[in-house]
């Protein structure tokens, strides 16, 4: 299996209990359920379906909740799907309007009053375009500058307007509570603009997540300039963030779309936060079962910039070949691994002890050409130091809870072992170390192995220990 770890995205073309249980086999190691086009039932039903796979198949699969967040998105529209072309006029609303010319309702109650004539309204990522030539009371009239398809869902961008939306709508608490109560192991939050907008979410989760529930990651979506300009703080307050490439490209020009990608990694690595790289990772395997030399070549910069994962989206959701799409990543990613230097030296920005014992571990395991490094970790806080530095030997974080284990999916070459076995002497760490290694075939007699850990042990960020050991 890549290090690299995949995130799917569900939709019409894998709602369906044999393409899910593949795609794991392929190598998905997380599904993400975008609330834009997710209901909750179908929600709750492809939900309980993957923990009972994950019964089945005896590994962790992570859950990703994608809340739709504060942008604006076609509700409905007529005709529907619309197909406009260059010079055609279309009306925008956010209420149901009885025109009889083609129509567009919006779901932002104040969009009309925040448009202004000049104004291009953007749709689907960009690709059709529209500029407000007249305002009135109850709608705007815009002309189509580039034609295409518009179907119920798609996003609705106007640069430079539009900035009172709130991070959550009604709607997001809904879809965050039903998230809440069914149990995710990330929330992905779209259109994060500050960091008290996270604050604001991890305060409504601390508040309603149910008891004894382990509390999700948050990883924030950086799409908008805004993010950019904070994206310092946002990472810190963020569990991980998501290079959202999609609505990016429409807020900023594309040319600086790989270099926010680049800037937005390198941070991820300073404050040692997994990131995901998303969006036309493999677009054109949406309708063909061959991607381009392009693609293979972005994935494969994606990995060198430092992505713990890639997210596929419309691929999985709505393309032709969703299985081939994961084989394709594995393919590429496991290929292109194999280039990367012996391991990565980062100058994280905090944790002063845990960082250095982990750099500590990392450099004296590539310098003794150990086999393996075993990581023990409550919370996934040693095991994101280590996984930031990219040794290139097998990383296998041992931790007491699966919830913990598929937060780890997302780490880039981190694999997982879940134990309830009691430690009460130091010296029980390294008989688990080496039985658990035993166990999973990456140590055997004679092999030199790492070990890092914190003690006591199953403390939340208490990264102190390291011990070379050799096979007996
Ligand atoms: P979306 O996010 O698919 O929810 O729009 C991804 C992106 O914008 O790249
Ligand atoms: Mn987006």
């Amino acid at each position: 299996m890549a290090k690299t770890k995949i995130i799917a995205t569900l939709g019409p073309s894998t709602f369906d209990r044999e393409t899910i249980k593949i795609m794991v086999q392929s190598g998905v190691d997380i599904f993400r359920f975008n609330f834009s086009f997710t209901n909750h039932e179908t929600f709750k039903e492809y939900h309980a379906l993957i923990r009972d796979l994950e019964k089945e198949l005896g590994r962790p699969i992570g859950i990703m909740s994608d809340l739709h967040g504060p942008k604006v998105r076609v509700k409905e529209l007529s005709p529907s799907p619309m197909k406009v072309s260059k010079g055609e006029t279309v009306y925008f609303t956010s209420s149901l309007s009885s025109n009889s010319e083609k129509y567009i309702v919006v779901d932002f109650k104040e969009f009309v009053k925040d448009v202004e004539t000049g104004h291009l309204i953007l749709i689907d990522d960009g690709k059709i375009k529209f500029q407000v030539v007249k305002k009135s009371r109850n709608y705007v009239e815009a002309v189509c500058l580039v034609g295409g398809e518009i179907k119920s869902g798609k996003g609705v961008n106007v640069p430079g307007a539009l900035k009172s939306l709130p991070i959550m709508t009604e709607k997001d608490e809904s879809d965050l509570l039903i998230s809440l109560e069914l149990g995710v192991d990330f929330v992905a939050l779209s259109f994060v603009r500050t960091a008290s907008d996270v604050n604001k979410v991890r305060e409504f989760i601390s508040e309603h997540l149910p008891e004894g529930r382990d509390f999700p990651w948050i990883i924030s979506k950086i799409e908008c300039k805004a993010a950019l300009d904070n994206l310092p703080e946002i990472m810190q307050e963020s569990d991980g963030v998501i290079v959202a490439r999609g609505d990016l490209g429409v807020e900023i020009s594309l040319p600086l779309v790989p270099l926010a990608q680049k800037r937005i990694i390198r941070l991820a690595k300073e404050y040692s936060k997994p990131v995901i790289t998303a969006t036309q990772i493999l677009e054109s395997m949406v309708t063909h079962e061959t991607p381009t030399r392009a693609e293979v070549s972005d994935i494969a910069n994606a990995i060198f910039d430092g992505s713990d994962a890639l997210l596929v989206t419309e691929e999985t959701s709505i393309g032709k070949y969703p299985i081939k799409v994961v084989e394709v990543l594995e393919e590429v990613a496991s290929t292109v691994e194999k280039a990367l230097p012996p391991f990565e030296n980062i100058s994280f920005k905090r944790s002063p002890i845990a960082r250095s014992v982990s750099r500590a571990a990392v450099e004296s395991a590539v310098e003794l050409g150990a086999k393996s490094i075993i990581v023990f970790t409550k919370s996934g806080f040693t095991a994101k130091f280590i996984s930031k530095l990219r040794p290139q030997m097998p990383v296998l974080a041992i931790t007491p809870s699966i919830e913990v284990a598929r937060k780890m999916l997302v780490l880039f070459g981190v694999d997982y072992y879940v134990t309830n076995r009691r430690i009460e002497r130091v010296e029980n760490i390294f008989e688990l170390a080496e039985d658990i290694g035993k166990s999973r075939r990456i140590l055997d007699k004679g092999d030199l192995y790492v070990t890092v850990a914190g003690y006591p042990l199953w403390i939340k960020g208490r990264t102190n220990l390291m011990k070379v050991s050799i096979v007996e």
